[in-house]
């Protein structure tokens, strides 16, 4: 599956405007068909979200590559990833960071996520929505699922300078807003139109 992988990073990736080397070769770098459930391997490279159970899905490659662009990562930062989903987000970021954490409100998926990634990434079971303090601050923090409104738990979690890059919107349409921490308080970069499952918690929707 090697080269459909490169084919991902060059047609969907870098010909759709993802312009970080480190970024475009870390996703070149993961094997996203180790992430998703047997019955969609051979999809594994298509240019779209996947079921990977319980509700859920993968992201589709060029939102994960957006965001791990979006976070500006240069290799030495503690980074948080929230929704692990199939840990495929978190494998990205961990190519491009020091350390990461990621937390996922649904067991069973932390719990496939966490011996796919093998200890490359600490996965914590838990609602995301309101970060995971006890190992605050991080220099960025993504989140995979959307926000109903800007969640203050996670921005509070970032050390300034730090990048949170979420989406925020409804449950149908979310723009995925680039936010950083500055001492006057967030400064929204820019926002980028997209649709993510919602994020389920006290900072995030009503289950249901
Ligand atoms: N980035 C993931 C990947 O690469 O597979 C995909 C994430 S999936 C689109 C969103 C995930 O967020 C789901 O697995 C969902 O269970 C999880 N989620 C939703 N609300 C959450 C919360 N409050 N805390 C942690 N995880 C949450």
């Amino acid at each position: 599956m090697v080269a459909e992988r490169e084919a991902m990073v060059e047609l969907q990736l870098r010909a759709r405007g993802i312009r970080d080397e480190r970024v475009l070769a870390a996703m070149g770098r993961v094997p996203r068909e180790d992430f998703v459930p047997a019955g969609v391997r051979s999809r594994a490279y298509e240019d779209a979200a996947l079921p990977i159970g319980e509700g859920q899905t993968i992201s589709q490659p060029y939102m994960v590559a957006r965001i791990c662009e979006e976070l500006g990562l240069n290799g030495g930062e503690r980074v948080l990833d929230v929704g692990t989903g199939s840990g495929y987000q978190a494998a990205v970021v961990a190519e491009l960071a020091r350390e990461v954490h990621s937390i996922e409100r649904i067991p069973e998926l932390a719990e496939r996520a966490r011996a796919v990634l093998r200890g490359r990434v600490v996965v914590h079971v838990g609602d995301g929505s309101r970060g995971l303090p006890e190992h605050a601050p991080f220099a960025a923090i993504g989140v995979g699922a959307a926000a109903p409104r800007f969640p203050h738990a996670l921005y509070e979690q970032l050390q300034v300078g730090g990048r949170l890059v979420v989406p925020v919107g409804s449950r149908s349409a979310q723009t995925l807003q680039v936010i950083v921490r500055s001492p006057e308080g967030p400064a929204v970069l820019h926002a980028v139109p997209c649709r993510f499952v919602p994020l389920i918690g006290e900072e995030g929707y009503h289950a249901g």
